[in-house]
C-alpha cells in the first residue's frame, strides 16, 4: 500500500537494527484517516471470504482492527493478555513471546466468543518473528474456527515471522513489507 509505506518512510524511525517506530500515526498518536485506508485494503483483500469476526491482541492491535471492522460490519475480539495465576476453563489461552520485552506472557480469550461456526480474520499492526501471529492461530485452532488469514500493516520481511507463518498455510497480506532499514542513513527500503 502505497501511502503507507510513504508515511512510515516520512514519520517512521528506526531504532538500531530490529526496531521501527510508527509512534506518530499508528500505535500512539493514531491518523484515523489513514486507518481508514488500511480498514479498505483489508476488506479489499479479505472482502470476499465471509469473514465474521476479527481477532486482535492489545494493545497496540485494537484500534486498527477496530476501524477495519467497520469495513467489514463485524465485532472485533481482542485476546487480552493474562494477568491472573489461575486460568478458569471458559477461555482459550496461548503463550506468546513478546518481541519488545523478550517475556513470555498468556493471551486468552473467552469461550463466549469464538467457536466452530466462527470465519476469523486476524489483524496486527506489525509482524517481526510472528509469534503473536502464532498465539492468535492457535487460539482460533483451539477454538475450532476457520482461519480466513492474516491482514499485517508493517511486516518487517527480515524478520523470519512472515516465511514461518505462510509455510504454516496461512494466507498473510501484508501492506508495507520492509526489506531493510538502516538506523544511520534513516534509509528504508520496501519489497516490491
Ligand atoms: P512478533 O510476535 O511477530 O515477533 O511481533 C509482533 C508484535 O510485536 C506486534 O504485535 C507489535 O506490537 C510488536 N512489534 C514487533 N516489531 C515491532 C516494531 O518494529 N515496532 C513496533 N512498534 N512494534 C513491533
Amino acid at each position: 500500500m502505497r501511502e503507507l509505506e510513504a508515511r512510515i518512510r516520512k514519520d517512521g524511525t528506526i531504532r538500531g537494527t530490529e526496531v521501527l517506530k510508527v509512534d506518530r500515526f499508528l500505535n500512539h498518536q493514531m491518523d484515523i484517516e489513514l486507518i481508514g485506508e488500511i480498514g479498505k485494503e483489508f476488506y479489499r483483500l479479505f472482502g470476499g471470504c465471509g469473514v465474521n469476526k476479527i481477532l486482535t491482541i492489545e494493545a497496540s492491535g485494537i484500534g486498527i482492527a477496530c476501524i477495519t471492522a467497520q469495513s467489514f460490519g463485524v465485532p472485533v475480539i481482542f485476546a487480552k493478555k493474562n494477568k491472573t495465576k489461575n486460568i478458569a476453563g471458559d477461555v482459550y489461552t496461548a503463550k506468546v513471546e513478546s518481541f519488545t520485552h523478550g517475556k513470555v506472557y498468556d493471551i486468552i480469550v473467552s469461550k463466549e466468543f469464538l467457536g466452530p461456526e466462527d470465519r476469523v480474520l486476524l489483524i496486527d499492526d506489525f509482524l517481526a518473528n510472528g509469534s503473536a501471529l502464532e498465539g492468535l492461530i492457535h487460539l482460533v485452532s483451539e477454538a475450532g474456527a476457520t482461519l480466513i488469514g492474516a491482514g499485517i500493516c508493517v511486516e518487517k520481511a527480515f524478520q523470519p515471522g512472515g516465511g514461518r507463518i505462510r509455510s504454516m498455510g496461512v494466507r498473510v497480506e501484508s501492506l508495507a513489507r520492509v526489506k531493510s532499514m538502516d538506523e544511520a542513513t534513516n534509509q528504508i527500503e520496501f519489497c516490491q
